[in-house]
């Protein structure tokens, strides 16, 4: 498993959830969407009003989850908790949503992946808050029509792109998770270590934060990994030569890439000329699944500005050759085959 990977391992669960921020002030960074929030949580309030239906997107581990539990709070409703492949049939929706009470928020993780058939259930809930279903078969079917309670969908979805437009249109806010300020990440470090008790100067957060690729699922998995090893050979006390130390035993870069990631570069670089290639093509020629390079490599290697997409494929970038170490071909201008 990659210890820099947004997305969430299974020795995560546990410390990930401890560590969640509970309140908008309590959580650092993301300052212009904590803002809009913060607009939208107060306006609703004063109207004594359900949230309007909410749509998080952006690479994995970056907080969507930790929000919709924060806009829970910060409206003192009930949250359930779903994702899209969880629910199977237009019967599993139709079941969740008639339990649902006034202003619950129903979190949908993952939503770009809920079935078309799924999808037109959500429609009218989350328009009309009613609810259409079939009950019976052949010619003693029936329509009935159901009035559900006023509440609220917060859906999560790594990728925009996939959702249906009809979908998409039911979300009165959409909202992107950019990656965080290394600065940020330092204070989420920071206020980890203290919550576990681990002591960490200012340098030794850094470190940490410079390797977590913008991404605080990330740093605090970086941040245990580090504490392991300083408990080891440092008397459990962090500081810049400790984390320094420890990161180099990960395998994970100044800049965060890992493995993997310089298998991609190198791969593009090595195999393709520098590019373009094709996501698929690229993949098969590392033996890596292509929403693997698309969801947990390519967003911050674009990031970084080390790859390009082009309506041909991807391209590594002068910076991708200097940080692999490979002379940048000075390429001839197009056209010049004549
Ligand atoms: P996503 O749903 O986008 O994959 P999560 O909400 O599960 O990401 O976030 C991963 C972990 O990172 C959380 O468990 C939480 O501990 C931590 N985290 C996320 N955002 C913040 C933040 N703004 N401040 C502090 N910790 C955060």
């Amino acid at each position: 498993s990659r210890a820099i990977s947004g997305e969430a391992q299974p020795d995560d669960g546990p410390i990930d959830h401890a560590l969640r921020p509970r309140t908008l002030r309590e959580m650092i960074g993301q300052d212009r969407l904590r803002e809009k929030i913060q607009v939208l949580v107060e306006a609703a309030r004063r109207r004594g009003d359900a949230l309007d239906h909410v749509l998080l997107y952006g690479p994995p581990g970056l907080g969507k989850t930790t929000l919709s539990h924060i806009l829970a709070n910060e409206m003192s409703a009930n949250l359930k908790v779903t994702a899209g492949p969880a629910i199977e049939k237009a019967g599993d929706l139709a079941a969740i949503l008639t339990n649902l009470r006034k202003n619950d928020i129903l979190f949908i993780d993952e939503i770009h992946r809920l079935g078309r058939a799924v999808e037109e259930i959500l429609y009218p809930a989350m328009e009309d808050y009613s609810l259409n279903i079939v009950v019976g078969s052949g010619p003693s079917a029936r329509n009935i029509q159901l009035r559900l309670p006023k509440f609220t969908v917060i859906g999560a979805t790594t990728r925009l792109a996939l959702m249906t437009a009809p979908l998409r249109a039911r979300f009165g806010v959409v909202e992107r998770f950019d990656f965080y300020e290394q600065e940020a990440i330092q204070e989420i470090v920071s206020r980890a270590a203290r919550l576990l008790q681990v002591e960490i100067d200012p340098a030794g957060a850094m470190e940490i934060a410079r390797r977590s690729r913008g991404t605080p699922r990330v740093a605090l998995r970086l941040l245990r990994r580090v504490r392991d090893y300083a408990e080891v050979r440092a008397n459990g006390v962090i500081d810049r030569t400790v984390a320094r130390q420890a990161l180099a035993l990960l395998d994970v870069d100044e800049l965060g890439l890992d493995e993997l990631d310089r298998r991609v570069l190198d791969g593009i670089i090595n195999k393709f000329g520098g590019g373009p290639v094709g996501l698929e093509t690229l993949a098969a020629s590392i033996s890596e699944e292509g929403d693997t390079i698309m969801d947990v490599v390519e967003p911050y290697l674009l990031q970084l500005g080390f790859l390009d997409r082009t309506p041909r494929g991807r391209v590594a970038t002068r910076a991708a050759y200097e940080h692999m170490g490979v002379p940048y071909p000075e390429r001839p201008a197009q056209n010049s085959l004549f």
